[in-house]
């Protein structure tokens, strides 16, 4: 099958781009991935099926792997739980086409991939505590079992992802699509459940206010989450593009613009009803605060200093997504005491008194109407086209790319 390996012997180097190109046109030129003709994925064992990839989402954990956007992340703890070569891509809606006698599947059904290499396809039984509340994404076997280190589908050497015409997927990893969505509504299964988990677990107040920061895939699923279940709450997106301004407006949020810094403090301070206050040096501080919750999709020094500036005294500041380490002043931390939250992609998720895996949630959400996210799959490539994929992703300002897909169909 066709396959971008990552890691793997026998790359081809690309033409070396001008060298005044930006960091990440330059990081695509030389990552190490590329396209190979590898041998298919088999059934790994009774409870587990082949797949075949329909639309691939791209992450931003895979667009910052393969731009080698990580800075000084060497001593980041997660290189303790992958392996080597990969095939990424996670967000995966395909077709069954081969399963084994209790996969729990039917060649020919469609599916979205539940992406966590947890107990159950690790062959672990009885699952850890955590399995066993649904805390996927927080499993004690990532290393252990029948598959090599890893802790979803792409970063484990022998449970290769949807950037490839065929993956391997075990009974727990398959969720059906029920026959009204489409593939473009499913590939954002994952996208979806990751901020679920993060604002189901660290809800808003009934009438309070929060804010999503950034409006990428998180953040626009964010948003749609916050408007379709906690209606009575008041929700501002900071968009930095275009395209996700429109996207926002059209989900209901309003709508702010992330730089300068200073104004963005004035605006979400007005619009909160908070007073500032101005420090010697530094951003000004909204005390007392109005803001209930920042669900904070970018992560950077930058919004997590804005974001607890402007909370309220016992705010909370979610952090969901994938996010390089970093310092910042981090004074109203102590003295409005906030919590600070770590938001880890998702698992059984409750929503409405109804537990089930996130991804299932979003799939009957979609179904029963209640989730429209037309807009935010801007983009599909075939699989040949993964340079200009990712390009268009560099250059999401000019090419409005808010969600990207291969598409093999
Ligand atoms: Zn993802
Ligand atoms: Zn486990």
């Amino acid at each position: 099958m066709k396959a971008l390996v990552f890691g793997g012997d026998g790359l081809l180097p690309a033409e070396p781009p001008p060298a005044d190109a930006p960091r990440l046109v330059r990081h695509l030129a030389t990552t190490p991935m590329g396209q190979q003709e590898v041998a298919d994925p088999a059934v790994l064992d009774d409870d587990w099926a082949v797949l075949r990839t329909r639309l691939c989402g791209i992450c931003g954990s895979d667009t910052k792997q393969v731009l080698m956007d990580f800075e000084d992340a060497a001593d980041s703890p997660m290189t303790a739980f992958i392996s080597f070569p990969q095939v990424l891509g996670h967000e995966v809606v395909a077709d069954v086409v081969e399963a084994g006698p209790v996969a729990g599947v039917e060649p020919g059904q469609r599916v979205v991939l539940n992406p966590w290499l947890s107990c159950g396809p690790r062959g672990i039984d009885p699952p850890c505590p955590a399995c066993a509340a649904g805390d996927l994404a927080m499993c004690w076997s990532f290393t252990e079992g029948r598959l090599s280190p890893g802790i979803h589908t792409g970063n484990s050497s022998d449970a290769t992802g949807g950037f490839a015409e065929l993956l391997p997927a075990h009974r727990q990893m398959m969720i059906p699509v029920p026959d009204g969505v489409t593939d473009e509504q499913a590939v954002l299964s994952d996208p979806f459940a990751v901020s679920l988990h993060a604002i189901t677990r660290t809800p808003p107040p009934e009438g309070g206010r929060v804010i999503v920061y950034g409006a990428g895939a998180l953040g626009s699923t964010a948003t749609a989450i916050l408007q379709a279940l906690y209606p009575s709450v008041q929700v501002a997106t900071v968009a930095r593009f275009p395209a996700q301004r429109v996207l926002a407006e059209h989900l209901g949020a309003t709508v702010f613009d992330p730089e300068p810094r200073e104004q963005l403090l004035d605006e979400l301070a007005a619009w909160s009803g908070a007073i500032l206050r101005t420090p010697w040096e530094g951003l000004p501080i909204a005390y007392p605060g109005h803001v209930d919750v920042v669900y904070d999709t970018v992560g950077s020094p930058q919004t997590v200093e804005l974001g607890m500036r402007i909370l309220a005294s016992r705010g909370s500041l979610v952090q969901l997504g994938v996010s390089s380490p970093a310092r910042f002043e981090w004074t109203p931390w102590y003295f409005k005491e906030l919590r600070l939250i770590g938001s880890n992609a998702f698992g059984v998720e409750e929503v409405e008194g109804v537990r089930k895996h996130g991804i299932a949630h979003h799939l009957d959400l979609v179904a029963a109407g209640r989730i429209d996210l037309t807009g935010l799959l801007t983009h599909r490539f075939p699989l040949e086209e993964w340079r200009p994929a990712f390009r268009t992703l560099i250059d999401q300002g000019e090419t409005g790319a808010i969600k990207v897909a291969f598409d093999l169909r």
